[in-house]
């Protein structure tokens, strides 16, 4: 039902989201304002175009993949920008991946709403946006198997679930505009807090004398087992084709990591909620940027318990 799609944002994870697009057979359109990664997709034969609202022109649905929100609303807003059309809109659905705020998700989704098509496309006459950050990281990314969790309206989820699959393997609704990206820096608080809690857990066992690979062995068959200790492993020489053993280059970066907490602890204040655990969190990943390993894989944080010691 899309036969062009828009794609925004070509880095880690984006040009990799796109190529899968590619792969499944879509029509791709494409824009980055870095010249060289437009550059790689233009000599495999990809339209490439100049501006966001270019790319609006030229397709029926565009999905976005950009650092933070200020970059969204800029490619949604701004003078170049997407929804900056002036006879109406040709996209009948607009997708952002990005991990943002919700308030910004929930604002974009109104005025998108509000906005009038450019004659009537996919049997409905107003434009339609998702909020649908992903989980996964750059592997997921290149295999199309990431998680999804989208937020917008029902139909609209439907009518783009064809696209989402193309992408990725679990595609989560959860409910109204801004829910998935409420959704993601949940998940990505509960990532950071359990990240923290087997550091500083490992970094305790080594000083008291007992080995990393044997904690490791006991937390992954007892009641401390999670995604940090058997799967994205922080110590070094624990796990193989982790970050913590390519000294923790790749993978997903610190300073990411400290922009999405303070997205939870700013979402915390709006809605009064009590987020203690977030507001410690971020301090611990702000300081290790500051250490500077802002674009070290956040396991990273493991090194940390011992900056300042002789290890
Ligand atoms: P990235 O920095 O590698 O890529 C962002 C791309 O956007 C870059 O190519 C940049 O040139 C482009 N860009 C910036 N401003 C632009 C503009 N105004 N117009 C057009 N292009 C512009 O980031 P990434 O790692 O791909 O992450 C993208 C988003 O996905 C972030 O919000 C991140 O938090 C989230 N995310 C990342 C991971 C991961 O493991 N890297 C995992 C899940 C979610």
């Amino acid at each position: 039902q899309f036969q062009a799609v828009g794609f925004i944002g070509l880095g880690n994870m984006g040009s990799r989201m796109a190529n899968n697009l590619i792969k499944a057979g879509y029509n791709v359109v494409v824009h980055d304002v870095n010249h060289d990664v437009m550059k790689k997709f233009s000599d495999k034969g990809i339209l490439t175009k100049n501006s966001p609202l270019e790319v609006a022109e030229a397709s029926d649905a565009v999905i976005t993949m950009l650092p933070s929100s200020a970059h969204v609303i800029d490619v949604y807003t701004g003078p170049r920008g997407m929804l900056n059309s002036g006879n109406g809109l040709r996209p009948w659905l607009f997708i952002d991946s990005s991990t943002i705020d919700p308030q910004t998700s929930r604002k974009l989704s109104a005025t998108i709403s509000n906005s009038n098509l450019n004659g009537e496309r996919g049997g409905c006459d107003t434009p339609a946006m998702l909020d649908a950050p992903v989980s996964g990281g750059v592997l997921s990314a290149e295999t199309g198997s990431l998680t999804f969790m989208v937020g917008g309206s029902e139909e609209a989820y439907r009518s783009a679930k064809p696209l989402f699959l193309s992408m990725g393997k679990n595609i989560i609704y959860c409910g109204g505009p801004g829910n998935g990206s409420s959704a993601k820096i949940c998940n990505n608080l509960a990532m950071a807090v359990s990240m923290l809690g087997v550091s500083e857990a490992f970094a305790l066992g080594q000083s008291l004398g007992v080995a990393a690979t044997t904690l490791t062995k006991i937390f992954n068959s007892s009641s401390a087992r999670c995604w940090s200790s058997d799967t994205y492993n922080p110590v070094p020489g624990v796990m193989d084709a982790v970050p913590a053993s390519r000294n923790y280059d790749g993978g997903f970066a610190t300073k990411l990591m400290a922009k999405d907490l303070k997205l939870a602890a700013e979402s915390g204040k709006e809605v009064e909620a009590k987020t203690p655990m977030t507001f410690v969190a971020e301090e611990i990943f702000r300081e290790v940027c500051k250490e500077g390993h802002g674009t070290r894989d956040f396991s990273c944080v493991f090194r940390h318990y011992f900056s300042g010691k002789d290890e």
